[in-house]
């Protein structure tokens, strides 16, 4: 007899087999280069319906660039996305919002002119106002669907006790309270998956938390994430499991725990930009 362990059954170690439409996002062998650099190089990686999935990495290790990628405002060279099962490789960021897709960004766009209502109706999915030619043919249901809107966009707001800067320039607030509402924003198009790219970077404590408890509110509501943080306290209290990427490519995957004490991990951050 040997004392080499036995290889764990993982059919037993998992309860049941986990069917395939539990992965509500699939990220197979995708790659990117920018010129000579290579951002992604062949990352796969899988998000579990119903998880806070965190994407950690070194600072360049490729993590916007695969949240570009997956969300369609990148190309890639070559390898698949699939959202719910559906190939999305390559289509444009509202395709990729209709199969139920969306992303923040780690530097919230400018919203020069707007309020934080106004700013909070730009791009909910669906949007028959955006459509000139729907404008034409059934202006009714434009009113129909503008009020549906608003509507929501105040229950969100309020949800998320930003109600009071509804009616202020969207350039006046914040920038915790600016990530706060690119979140609100967000879930007006009802994702069933929802990309954060650092939604904490730059936010003070009181709101970082509240941030935190939001995100856990979303989640078990039922919305799945996909979460890139810096902050290594944030991501490891929030999100199991956690994918770890290195120049472009996924170093190891697990629960917060084991990833923490992982060799490579510690490796590659000391030898990281950070
Ligand atoms: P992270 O988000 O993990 O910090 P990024 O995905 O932003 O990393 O960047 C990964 C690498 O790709 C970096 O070296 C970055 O400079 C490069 N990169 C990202 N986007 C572009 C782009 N649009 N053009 C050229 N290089 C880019
Ligand atoms: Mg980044």
């Amino acid at each position: 007899m040997s004392d080499v362990e036995e290889p764990v059954d993982r059919a037993v170690e998992t309860d049941v087999d986990r069917a395939e439409d539990d992965v509500v996002l699939r990220v197979e062998d995708l790659q990117k280069s920018f010129g000579g650099l290579v951002a992604t190089d062949h990352a796969t990686f899988e998000v579990e319906r119903g998880t806070i999935t965190g994407l950690i990495g070194p600072n360049g290790a490729g993590k916007s660039t695969i949240f570009n990628l997956i969300s369609g405002f990148y190309e890639p060279d070559g390898g698949r996305v699939e959202v719910n099962g559906v190939d999305v490789t390559g289509k444009e960021p509202y395709e990729v919002a209709d199969h139920g897709l969306i992303r923040t960004f780690q530097t919230p766009r400018k919203l020069e002119g707007m309020t934080v209502r106004e700013a909070m109706l730009v791009g909910p999915r669906n949007q028959p106002g955006e459509s000139f030619v729907k404008l034409l043919t059934s202006p009714g249901a434009v009113g129909e669907a503008e009020r549906r809107n608003l509507a929501d966009a105040q229950r969100i707001l309020e949800e998320f006790e930003i109600d009071h800067l509804a009616t202020q320039p969207a350039t006046d607030i914040s920038g915790g309270q600016m990530k706060l509402v690119e979140l609100a924003r967000a879930m007006l198009a009802e994702p069933e998956i929802l990309l954060l790219d650092e939604p904490v970077a730059g936010v003070n404590p009181t709101l970082r938390n509240k941030l935190a408890d939001q995100i856990r509110r979303l989640n078990e509501e039922g919305t799945t994430c996909l979460l890139i943080e810096h902050d290594m306290d944030f991501v490891m209290k929030l999100a199991d499991p956690v994918v770890v990427l290195d120049q472009g490519s996924v170093l190891m995957e697990g629960p917060p725990q084991r990833v923490q004490s992982d060799d490579r991990v510690i490796e590659a951050y000391l030898g990281g930009g950070t």
